[in-house]
């Protein structure tokens, strides 16, 4: 294998470097074996496990059903349909008439079957009906995978330290990964800033998203070497390779080690100013990382990992608990708790699927929470119960269009508190209330906003894939995600403005708080505070002690008047050459910038074959 075919270039989502096996991850679609029934009674046994493949297909239908909130009206109906489309003639009818007449294994009879009801559905002049063909796939492939007798989860199997490779995995699957058996893990799909890579880097594995074909490419049980800073993948490496990245491994830890000791003084630049960087978590256990890396407190708390992770929706006493527990654990500290984030790319067992053309646009987020009242109250009910015990919680709404939205989730607010004030139970009155700033609409009337809130928080993950128009997860328009984007400038700035007008401080929350190439950049647009990964605090906090608030400043008023990503990027890294050579050279900054532009070189070069 030449040195070309042996490098997969991907998108180094969480730093470090990982020499192990690889694991390859087979989520294939269900093979489909097609074989003939010889005897009488293995016809008579092939049309028992076909019947026990439906009846456990019903079964599990019946359960989702059961664990289902109430509020879901429309989805229980849709599991009822799956339940009919499971008995009907058309599927189960034939596919026993196929098994008994044809002498054919039931997997080949049932999807003969499917494909004639789904050529039915289709011819079908009516809307809902054609509709429906969606639903005969779903309903089969669940059959099919019960006549196959495949495993659930993903991770079984696994039974020692290796890197994992996966076409994709998702946000709840990331977060059951066991991280002690895990070295690293490299993805198909998927971009900088999609949940995945944000669980990763809060586990502390270094990954790799958006390394097109590596499941096809890396071979299975073989050494393989992932950069998770520069997003290069090694298969096949070579002794001399596997002693440098090894070498640089060690080095990196070093550097880990000797800043470890600022992480815990506050975050002040040369000049004196300070700014206060905080910690985003999506696990409750993370707190822990969270105080061994100097967080000044929590500036997210993504409540709805807590949601995915399980099975049956939490009541509203679980919820009060966990909440509780957190606020204690960081005690004096404030603790910024948003409520539920869930849709797009974020699922729960017990969250039926809502089948939209467009989840990124769709009802997620706040939305949700506005169109599922009683899930919202009692999630706001936990936290306002939480916030009464040690007076250091905050909370957050995401998402927040305008303020029309935003009154109506203080509406609801203000309804929970009358109910908590009428039962006499106790809660914060003063609890700060801010609204996360995710879309350009909530730029455009940030000054509307600032007059309801007591702190704005930038989310700049979602603000950048809203803005510039490109679905953050989606390792095709990566090369489009990009931070520095004026117009994304803009938006930051524009916000801290309106949100100091009104006497309210701004922070940021997203990804790019915790990037250590744009601290110059967020210094000089002066956000209050800083909220990332916990990992990445003393990077952040090492490179803040050794800025200088007045020369950050001057380049953000010069950034700003630049025209293109570029052209701020390179002059972030002469300011990094200059100022922190350390950072440039073992994080290979020069490098990443350099593999993201060969990544879009390589990728347009990939659509002009395909147009
Ligand atoms: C963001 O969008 O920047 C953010 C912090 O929220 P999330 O990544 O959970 O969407
Ligand atoms: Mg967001």
């Amino acid at each position: 294998m030449d040195t070309a075919h042996r490098i997969l270039q991907g998108i180094g989502v969480s730093p470090g470097i990982a020499i192990g096996k690889a694991y390859v991850l087979n989520r294939a679609r269900i093979v489909v074996p097609e074989t003939n029934i010889l005897d009488e009674d293995s016809l008579d046994e092939e049309c028992e496990r076909f019947e026990a493949a439906v009846s456990k297909a019903e079964r599990d239908l019946e359960e989702l059903k059961q664990r289902l909130h109430p509020d879901f009206k429309e989805h229980i109906k849709l599991l009822e349909v799956h339940q009919m489309i499971l008995r009907d003639r058309l599927i189960y009818g034939e596919t026993l008439d196929l098994i008994r007449n044809e002498w054919i294994n039931a997997q080949w009879a049932l999807v003969r079957s499917l494909s004639r009801a789904h050529e039915r559905f289709s011819a079908i002049d009516d809307e809902y009906m054609r509709g429906r063909v969606a639903d005969v796939d779903a309903v089969g492939e669940r059959v099919l995978r019960n006549l196959a007798g495949r495993e659930e989860t993903p991770f079984e199997g696994i039974r020692e330290r290796v890197i994992l490779v996966a076409h994709d995995i998702s946000p709840a699957d990331a977060a059951q990964l066991e991280f002690d058996r895990t070295l690293g893990l490299i993805t198909d799909i998927g971009g900088r800033t999609s949940h995945t890579s944000i669980v990763a880097q809060s586990l502390n594995i270094p990954a790799v998203v958006g390394a097109e074909q590596s499941t096809k490419l890396v071979p299975n049980g073989e050494i393989i070497i992932l950069d998770g800073t520069t997003g290069r993948v090694i298969l096949s490496p070579t002794e001399e390779e596997i002693k440098h990245y090894a070498e640089r491994q060690e080095e990196l830890e070093n550097y880990l080690k000797q800043i470890a000791r600022v992480a815990h003084l506050p975050a002040k630049t040369l000049d004196s100013h300070w700014v206060r960087v905080e910690a985003n978590i999506e696990l409750q256990e993370e707190v822990v990382a969270a105080r061994d890396n100097g967080a000044e407190g929590i500036g997210l708390y993504r409540t709805e990992f807590f949601f995915m992770n399980r099975e049956i929706l939490p009541d509203e006493e679980t919820l009060y608990h966990e909440y509780r527990e957190l606020a204690e654990l960081m005690e004096p500290m404030a603790v910024t708790l948003r409520t539920l984030d869930l849709g797009a790319e974020k699922l729960a067992a017990w969250f039926p699927r809502l089948e939209e053309i467009n989840p990124a646009l769709g009802l997620r987020s706040i939305r949700l929470c506005l169109h599922y009242r009683e899930l919202f109250k009692s999630q706001l009910r936990a936290i306002l119960r939480a916030s009464g015990v040690a007076g250091n919680v905050r909370l957050m709404f995401p998402l927040v269009s305008g303020v029309g939205e935003l009154l109506e989730a203080k509406k609801v607010l203000g309804e929970v508190r009358e109910e908590l004030t009428r039962q006499r139970i106790p809660f914060d009155h003063h609890m700060p209330v801010g609204v996360m700033i995710e879309v350009p609409s909530a730029v455009a009337v940030a000054d509307m906003l600032a007059k309801e809130v007591d702190f704005f928080s930038i989310g700049t993950n979602d603000l950048i894939q809203y803005s510039i128009g490109i679905d953050r997860a989606n390792e095709h328009v990566a090369y489009l995600y990009e931070p520095l984007h004026p117009a994304v400038l803009r938006f930051i700035k524009q916000t801290v403005e309106a949100g100091h007008r009104a006497g309210i401080p701004v922070s940021l929350c997203g990804e790019m708080a915790g990037e250590p190439l744009f601290v110059p950049i967020l210094l000089g647009l002066q956000l209050d505070s800083l909220s990332m990964n916990p990992r990445a605090i003393p990077r952040v906090k090492n490179l803040i002690a050794r800025s200088r608030m007045r020369d950050c400043r001057r380049f953000v008023r010069k950034a700003l008047e630049m025209t293109t990503a570029s052209e701020i990027t390179l002059q972030l890294q002469e300011i990094l050459l200059k100022k922190f050579p350390e950072e440039l050279r073992l994080f290979e900054l020069d490098a990443v910038l350099t593999d993201a532009s060969l990544h879009r070189k390589r990728r347009l070069g990939k659509d002009r074959w395909k147009f």
